[in-house]
Parts: C-alpha cells; sequence; structure tokens
C-alpha cells in the first residue's frame, strides 16, 4: 500500500514554494492548503468564522495562533484531505506543529515529513528583486526565467495592456527583512521536525523548477508516495 502525503512545506521567500506545493498537489491528487489564502477568502466569506477572520484582518491585526489553529484544523478534518495534504503557511510555531502532530495522531495519522526548500542568500536576492506582479490579474512573473511576454495575463489579454509592476516589497532592502523573519519564524520549526528524522530538505539553488520538482518527487518516492494515476 503507497503512503498517503501528508507534509508540511516551508521555503524562503523567491524559493519557489507556491509553485512547488501546487504542481505537488495536481501530481499526488491532494489538496493545497495554504493558510494565507484561507485567510483571506475566509475573511470575504460572510461565515461567522470568516467575519471573525476578518476582524482581525481588516484592523490591521495579526490573527490570533488559536483561531488559525482551529481554521487549519477544521480543514484538514474534510474528506478531501482523507487522502493527504499539502500545509503551507502553517506551523508558524513549535507550539503549532506539536498540535498538528496531535491532531492527526488522534486520527491515527502521521505528519510524514517537512520539506524545506532551500536557496542561498544571493539567489533569493537576486530572485526576488527580478519579480514583477500583474496588478490586475495577480499573475507572477519573474523577469529572468519567467517574462510576462512569455505567458501572458490571466485574464487572457495582451500582456501590453496589463499593470506589470514590481512589488515594495520585492526591492533589495525588504528582502532582507523578510528573509531575517523567515528564518527566525521556520528556524526552530525546522529544527522540531529535523529532530525526529522528518526533515527533508531541497536544495534549489541554480535549479529549474523542473528539476526542483525532479528531487521532490524522489523524496515522495523515498517516502513510500506514489502520484495518482
Ligand atoms: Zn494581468
Amino acid at each position: 500500500m503507497p503512503n498517503n502525503p501528508r507534509l508540511v512545506f516551508f521555503g524562503p521567500p523567491g524559493a519557489g514554494k507556491g509553485t512547488q506545493a501546487e504542481r505537488l498537489t495536481e501530481t499526488y491528487g491532494v489538496p493545497h492548503i495554504s493558510s494565507g489564502d484561507i485567510l483571506r477568502d475566509g475573511s470575504r466569506s460572510g461565515t461567522e468564522l470568516g467575519n471573525e477572520i476578518a476582524s482581525y484582518i481588516d484592523n490591521g491585526r495579526l490573527v490570533p495562533d488559536e483561531l488559525i489553529c482551529r481554521i487549519i484544523f477544521e480543514e484538514i478534518a474534510k474528506p478531501a484531505c482523507q487522502r493527504g495534504f499539502v500545509l503551507d503557511g502553517f506551523p508558524r510555531s513549535v507550539e503549532q506543529a506539536e498540535a498538528l502532530d496531535e491532531i492527526l495522531a488522534g486520527r491515527g495519522f502521521r505528519l510524514q515529513g517537512a520539506i524545506e526548500l532551500e536557496l542561498s542568500e544571493a539567489e533569493i536576492t537576486d530572485r526576488l528583486t527580478a519579480r514583477r506582479w500583474c496588478e490586475d490579474c495577480g499573475a507572477v512573473f519573474n523577469l529572468k526565467f519567467d517574462p510576462p511576454e512569455m505567458r501572458g495575463c490571466k485574464r487572457g489579454r495582451p500582456i501590453s495592456e496589463c499593470d506589470i509592476v514590481q512589488r515594495a516589497d520585492d526591492t533589495a532592502g525588504t528582502v532582507q527583512t523578510r528573509l531575517k523573519v523567515y528564518r527566525e519564524t521556520a528556524g526552530p520549526i525546522i529544527d522540531y521536525y529535523a529532530r525526529d528524522g522528518r526533515l527533508y530538505p531541497i536544495v534549489t539553488n541554480g535549479q529549474s523548477p523542473e528539476e526542483v520538482f525532479r528531487q521532490l518527487q524522489n523524496t515522495l518516492g523515498e517516502m513510500g508516495v506514489v502520484p495518482v494515476q
């Protein structure tokens, strides 16, 4: 019997976490649960929980740990996650990682591992400062390896009519800060998974998205996880 993928995903900004998580979920037929997306969508849903989330986001406050845990645990209890999931943006603390292990154990499951995409600081800066996005449709491009003119806007119109800009977040100075924040938050959680041999680092320096994905597939193969037919 092949194993079901139950994974958490880590990686510094610019390492291609979103892209790889997306490909992984397509190939292995499991949902990609991004805490950022859930909070964004949830805050617009108009449900009781949604309004609770919105009350924090709209006031520029951090959504508390307890609420994030509740949302994520509700999500992974859904039938769609029965055969596994890929979590992205959660856990954000060792406490949350422990809580996740406990919840899963209570259902007879185990989190197989944490995938960490590794990327050198020089390449992070290089990649992020070349990043551009369309203000209108939200498509993200990279001047170096994924230029806008190669695939165009999500709305299917010529790229010349799009508003392609650089986000304030993607300038060299802010990249340093984001990297520091990433190391401080993710570091202890990554150590937590490393301690019992559940950390799977993937080196992404100088690698194309395809090469990174091949490494990922090999790693999942070692865990006994196989792609859906
Ligand atoms: Zn666009």
